[in-house]
């Protein structure tokens, strides 16, 4: 019995406040935070935010959407440690995680990357209500509040949103539910990106899809530019 409550006390506060390497499962010691410094030292990343651009990038936009600058912090490969960082971030309750890592890569932004200099907010790509429910929280604002902190630039919460479509769909005509899934994202509060550079944050980069329709539904109200930050891309 006092085997099981340390059990659950253990499992408990490493939630909170993880002593083992999310990477590689080894005690942390006093000065490491999520990772080891080995796991740390082997983070696979992409590098995208030195290069002026990263053409293949936005090519994933291109003709679609007109977007800035784009970079990912890490690559993500299936059964790679970034696979485990995301699992722990979305399933495992560790969005002090993501702000870690968000954190670590905006102090090399801020070192080594101009396109962000003149970025004037951060809206982090909105979270189904559902889904927000079940969580408890939105990672990618955890990731935006990373980033946020190492770069000095508000994140505006009030101006993106995700439409539910489940209540709303049953009263419209054919003609208004194809407009309605055109749009999963609504703006409000449209004066506050008005003239604006936005940076969108997401956490893993995969089609673009989503980030497209941000981007799309930001730009009807003439927000100046959109960058794209995100925590991790698929591939390489
Ligand atoms: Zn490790």
């Amino acid at each position: 019995m006092f085997r099981f409550i340390h059990l659950l006390l253990t499992n408990f506060s490493n939630q909170l406040f993880p002593t083992l390497c999310l990477g590689c499962s080894q005690s942390l010691k006093s000065r490491e935070s999520i990772l080891c410094i080995s796991c740390r030292i082997n983070l696979p990343e992409t590098g995208q935010h030195r290069e002026p651009y990263d053409q293949d990038l936005l090519n994933k936009f291109a003709g679609k959407v007109p977007i800035r600058f784009i970079a990912s912090y890490l690559y993500f490969k299936k059964g790679g440690i970034v696979q485990k960082l995301i699992h722990h971030i979305k399933y495992k309750g560790q969005k002090e995680a993501a702000k870690e890592l968000a954190n670590w890569y905006g102090n090399q932004l801020m070192a080594e990357c101009e396109h962000t200099s003149n970025i004037d907010l951060i809206i982090a790509v909105p979270l189904h209500t559902d889904r927000f429910k079940q969580r408890g929280y939105n990672q990618s604002e955890w990731i935006a509040m990373g980033l946020a902190d190492a770069l000095q630039i508000p994140i505006y919460n009030n101006v993106l949103f995700r439409n539910r479509f489940e209540e709303s769909q049953t009263h419209k005509n054919r003609l208004e539910r194809w407009e309605n899934v055109m749009s999963v994202f609504s703006v409000k509060n449209p004066e506050l990106i008005r003239g604006k550079n936005v940076m969108l944050v997401d956490d893993v980069l995969t089609t673009g899809a989503t980030l497209e329709s941000c981007a799309t539904e930001l730009l009807k109200f003439d927000c100046m530019s959109i960058s794209i930050l995100t925590l991790a891309v698929a591939g390489s």
